[in-house]
């Protein structure tokens, strides 16, 4: 089964219009019960459900029931009974009470009230967790069936209680279609297993999040950022398909124009005087003439003809008189009398012998009707927008924008606006990068955050790609046990990686891969995530591959500047956040590096400029001194004092 028919399948089983799945969770705790904690792994049970379950195009799942009992086993077994036989959840899921203490006693209550049991989950969730911590030995977990009801115990600890439920939630629903004997949908499941989907066995890549038995070298060969840039460019080019859409000219701003523009219309369309000032006769050369009328600028008709002594008052942009040779402007003449209610010039004086053709713009002298304005692949910038009007053109064919999504990853990544909780940092990556998108003519699709879980990553990148072309990721590429994004890439969306790791400081794990999803080829972009790392990134690699999916072909500007102070090289070619200035005598700016270069530093990227593009410490060159030469790649168009 080739990979998209094994996609459709999973996709028809996962968004049939079945009944949710009915989540019921027991806490088990006596301080929770005596209100002298909260209850943090219930909540956190609620969320991963909301997260696993409740995306578009998964199996829904809700949570509806939640409540707290203290480690006795009468009361534990009195609501796992309620719940089952009053079929108010499919899955009841116990966290705590599964330990070695006294008062642990959630296993034997659930052994007591159900009548098969399931070990094969008790098993998964243990070999899971045993990749965590030994420790995990110790949990006496039980799982069972009561009537058509799955009970799970799952430990006490928030974090262990996820990671436990992580391993086996894949197999819910279909463990909820059997209990029900929901035959369309296990017979579709069956497809998939045999099919060998699910388990995915051509994965290159082991997920590994045993922190012991992780890899402790990357596997990918360490590439130039140039050699980045290219194959970024090479898989671009590949796919070379335009895709082009008609759209008002109005909002052509930062577009790539696909079909050459033709003016509409010559400009100016009339003969338009220059000046403010008199049409006139040029051969009457200087001297005085009569006032015939003015004329405004936007006036439609000339109800006079010019005959010699005569002229026409005009304004800047007024059309002038077929038979006006110049104009001349007003500065050059004197008034030499008034009409006779004093409001009008009847005579003045031409102090200055006017030349042919001075001061009149010609019809079409500036764009002549039928001329090309815009090139096919020409950027439509500020000029270019008034251009298009200029010339009439209300439609035009831009070449179709590849669309973009932002994603964060982090177990520690919390949003803004609530107060950070322990252990958490605010995600600062979304935001910046969907900031400098948006600064370059893109509006990014915010995905939210992922945490390091295998199927909650799978789930969120599904829905990004769903969505757009390029996915840009931040996080979970490094070295760590739960660096997980490029073993998912290939494992389950059959990615080719195209690099993985770049020589340079910050932003070493930079990882570019495409994949073909529904006979379409989408990109990802996996920033490292550390702030300072993924802004650099974003600059060097993403800015490139959107311009590079347009068609065009501009790059970034770089500028050579002066070092202001010493700097020491690192072992990798580092881009160093600088601030250049430009003093009016000096040939070139002087770059002011930023402070600590830090990469988690986001304050070394305010007021940056410039990326300094610095070469890798040699052996015959171990630092920069004040004064030495460096190419300075411009992000910014400011410059400051
Ligand atoms: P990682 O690349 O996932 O190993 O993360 C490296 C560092 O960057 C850690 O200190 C993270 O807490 C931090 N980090 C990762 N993602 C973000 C983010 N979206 N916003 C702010 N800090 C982040
Ligand atoms: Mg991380």
């Amino acid at each position: 089964m080739d990979i998209l028919s094994q996609w459709l399948v999973i996709e028809k089983l996962k968004t049939g219009d079945m009944a949710p799945i009915k989540f019921a969770i027991l806490t088990v705790s006596d301080t929770c019960a005596k209100n002298e904690k909260t209850d943090e792994s219930g909540a956190a049970l609620k969320q991963l459900i909301n997260d696993i379950y409740n995306t578009k195009d998964n199996r829904q799942g809700k949570v509806v029931c939640f409540e707290t009992v203290s480690d006795e086993v009468s009361l534990i077994t009195k609501i796992l009974t309620d719940w089952s036989d009053k079929k108010i959840a499919n899955v009841i899921l116990t966290t705590g009470g599964t330990g070695f203490s006294n008062r642990d006693v959630t296993p034997e209550a659930t052994k007591s009230v159900i009548h098969k049991e399931a070990p094969g989950l008790s098993v998964a969730m243990l070999m899971s967790s045993l990749k965590i911590t030994p420790m995990a030995m110790l949990s006496r977990a039980v799982c069972g069936i009561r009537n058509q009801t799955l009970i799970i115990n799952l430990p006490g600890s928030p974090k262990a209680a996820k990671e436990c439920f992580s391993a086996i939630a894949e197999t819910i629903p279909h463990a909820i279609d059997l209990l029900l004997d929901n035959k369309e949908e296990i017979k579709d499941t069956h497809n998939i297993v045999q099919h060998d989907i699910s388990t995915c066995s051509h994965n290159k890549f082991y997920i590994n999040t045993n922190a012991a038995t992780r890899l402790r070298e990357s596997l990918f060969p360490m590439v130039s950022v140039e050699e980045a840039v290219d194959e970024i460019v090479r898989s671009a080019r590949e796919e070379n398909k335009t895709e082009v859409e008609v759209i008002d000219a109005n909002n052509a701003y930062g577009r790539m124009l696909y079909d050459e523009v033709y003016s509409n219309c010559h400009l100016p369309p009339f003969r338009a005087s220059i000046k403010d000032g008199y049409a006139v006769l040029a051969s009457d050369g200087k001297g005085k003439r009569k006032v015939l009328c003015g004329v405004k600028a936007g006036a439609s008709d000339i109800p006079v003809v010019l005959v010699p002594g005569t002229c026409v008052r005009v304004n800047t942009g007024a059309p002038i008189p077929d038979e006006a040779t110049a104009v001349v402007q007003v500065e050059d003449t004197k008034l030499v009398s008034k009409t006779s209610d004093g409001i009008e010039e009847d005579e003045i004086e031409i102090m200055i012998e006017p030349k042919e053709g001075q001061d009149i713009r010609s019809i079409g002298s500036d764009i002549e009707k039928g001329s090309l304005v815009l090139e096919t692949g020409t950027y439509i910038g500020v000029a270019e927008m008034g251009l298009l009007a200029a010339c009439g053109n209300y439609k035009i064919s831009v070449q179709k924008r590849p669309s973009i999504g932002i994603l964060s990853t982090g177990d520690e990544l919390q949003e803004t606006g609530m107060p950070l909780e322990p252990g958490h940092v605010y995600d600062s990556n979304k935001i910046t990068l969907i900031s400098l998108l948006k600064e370059n003519n893109y509006d990014a699709l915010d995905f939210g955050i992922a945490v390091d879980d295998e199927i909650i990553m799978v789930d969120r990148i599904k829905t990004a790609i769903e969505k757009v072309d390029i996915l840009v990721t931040t996080g979970s590429v490094s070295m760590g046990d739960r660096d997980l994004l490029k073993p998912i890439l290939e494992k389950h969306f059959e990615a080719t990686i195209h690099f993985g790791r770049v020589n340079m400081k910050p932003g070493k794990p930079t990882t570019f891969a495409t994949c073909l999803y529904k006979n379409k080829k989408k990109y990802f972009l996996c920033l490292p995530g550390n702030p300072v790392s993924a802004f650099v990134t974003a600059h060097l690699f993403v800015l490139p591959l959107l311009r590079y999916l347009q068609f065009d072909i501009s790059e970034s500007i770089v500028v050579v500047a002066k070092m202001s102070s010493y700097y020491a090289l690192d072992e990798r070619p580092e881009y160093v956040r600088a601030t250049l200035k430009w003093e009016i005598f000096d040939h070139y700016p002087i770059a002011y590096i930023t402070g600590n270069q830090i990469s988690s530093k986001l304050l070394n990227c305010k007021r940056a400029n410039a990326l300094l593009k610095l070469p890798k410490r040699t052996k015959s060159q171990l630092a920069l001194q004040e004064g030495d030469f460096v190419p300075a790649i411009l992000i910014s168009k400011m410059t400051y004092k």
